[in-house]
């Protein structure tokens, strides 16, 4: 259950939602376009990017379960949309937990407002479940690092402002131990700034409105005051500190898409007619509904559950990771049942059960993938 306080800021985003962004979101996935600019300069004056920000750093200071509401609801509409603020509470996050208080000062106002767009950049081709094998390196020269390497998957570079990058500053110092974040400052644009910076979108089966970039850098520099908290090695550890509310905020978005996948199966399944009867008259798709609904109400409710562990101060990478690792199957299941609901027709572009299916596909890669998910818990599990 929620409070009254919950609910409301729910049936806004609902209806932002349903008014601004589905019904544009199947034509610009089928175009394979990005969020319009207008549409991320409504989500920043909605406040949703300093959502979970405090109010003395320009934030709106609500709890990780608002945060989840919000992403829910976006998602339903459209998972890219659900998603740009990831990037932006990621960042926001990371600054706000480990940054100066200069940095603080510089970063999150601009951050929370949407003057300036963020993306992370963590991944590299050889390091993506094993966050500490990165091998990017940023070499100090005077009063500035430069930064040699790749990255890869940085979704929503091109627009981004400042990227949250994870580099290796001490090539000789243990892995974990020898990596940083420095929040690279670039300009805007498809561009980048060859040859120091230079990227590419990665063709991808779903998650549109977002591109993914494989981003290689070659001396692009970042000032010194920039490395995140003003120590270097700190960089994994700052990482981790963001991985609950990141978990948190992805299970949410799972939720959303299979909700929306959920709706639209149960409208159709009452419609369309086949043996002279709604084919929500046959027990068997009756059933179905029934199972994903349970599904998805499940999902939502450990979604919920970590959120509240959470906002209540606890340690929670368990709940977090059992949310996230649960609903990312679910709404692969759920969506799923929901196309073939849909017949034919869900194969078809002009319906957008397919997108829901090949939106909810990603849930189980990023973020951490299922397997890392189911690790983490195990662990716990197992320490008891
Ligand atoms: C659409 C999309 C957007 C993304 N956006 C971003 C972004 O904005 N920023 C960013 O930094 N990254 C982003 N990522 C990257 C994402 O976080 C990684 O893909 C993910 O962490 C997995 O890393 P990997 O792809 O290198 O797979 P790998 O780590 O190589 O894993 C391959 C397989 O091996 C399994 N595996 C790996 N290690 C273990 C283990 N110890 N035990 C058991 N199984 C294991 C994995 O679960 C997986 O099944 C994005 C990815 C996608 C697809």
């Amino acid at each position: 259950m929620l409070d009254p306080d919950h609910v409301a800021i729910r049936e806004q985003v609902r209806a932002f939602a349903d008014r601004e962004i589905a019904p544009i979101a199947s034509r610009l996935d089928n175009e394979g376009a990005e969020i319009p600019m207008a549409v991320v300069g409504q989500l920043a004056e909605l406040g949703y990017f300093g959502l979970i920000v405090s109010p003395d750093h320009g934030g709106a200071g609500l709890d990780i379960l608002s945060m989840a509401l919000v992403a829910e609801e976006l998602s339903r509409a459209w998972l890219s949309v659900g998603s740009v603020m990831t990037r932006m509470i990621i960042t926001a996050s990371l600054v706000e937990q480990n940054g100066t208080e200069e940095q603080k000062r510089r970063f999150l106002p601009r951050l929370c407002r949407g003057e300036w767009l963020a993306a992370a950049a963590f991944t590299e081709p050889d390091a993506g479940s094993d966050a500490a094998g990165v091998r990017l390196r940023a070499q100090r020269r005077g009063d500035q690092f430069e930064l040699f390497g790749e990255k890869t998957w940085c979704t929503f570079a091109n627009r981004a402002r400042v990227l949250a990058i994870t580099a290796r500053t001490d090539p000789a110092a243990e892995r974990h131990k020898g990596i940083s974040i420095l929040l690279a400052e670039k300009e805007p644009g498809d561009g980048f700034a060859p040859p120091r910076l230079s990227g590419g979108p990665i063709p991808t089966i779903g998650y549109k409105g977002m591109n993914s970039y494989s981003l290689a850098f070659d001396g692009y520099p970042v000032p010194a005051e920039n490395l995140l908290g003003g120590v270097p090695g700190r960089g994994f550890y700052q990482l981790m500190s963001t991985y609950e509310i990141a978990r948190i905020q992805t299970a949410a978005r799972a939720v959303g898409v299979a909700q929306a996948a959920f709706e639209a199966a149960r409208a159709y399944a009452k419609e369309r007619v086949q043996f002279g009867r709604p084919i929500a008259d046959f027990q068997v798709i009756r059933h179905k509904l029934a199972r994903m609904a349970t599904d998805l109400e499940a999902a939502r409710q450990l979604t919920w559950h970590a959120a509240r562990a959470k906002d209540g101060g606890a340690r929670c990478d368990l709940e977090a990771g059992m949310a996230k690792a649960f609903a990312a199957e679910m709404a692969e299941r759920v969506t799923g049942e929901a196309l073939q609901i849909f017949g034919g027709y869900g194969y078809s572009r002009e319906f957008p059960a397919q997108r829901y299916w090949r939106d909810a596909r990603v849930f189980r890669i990023f973020e951490g993938t299922s397997e890392i998910q189911y690790d983490v818990i195990a662990k716990r599990l197992l320490e008891r």
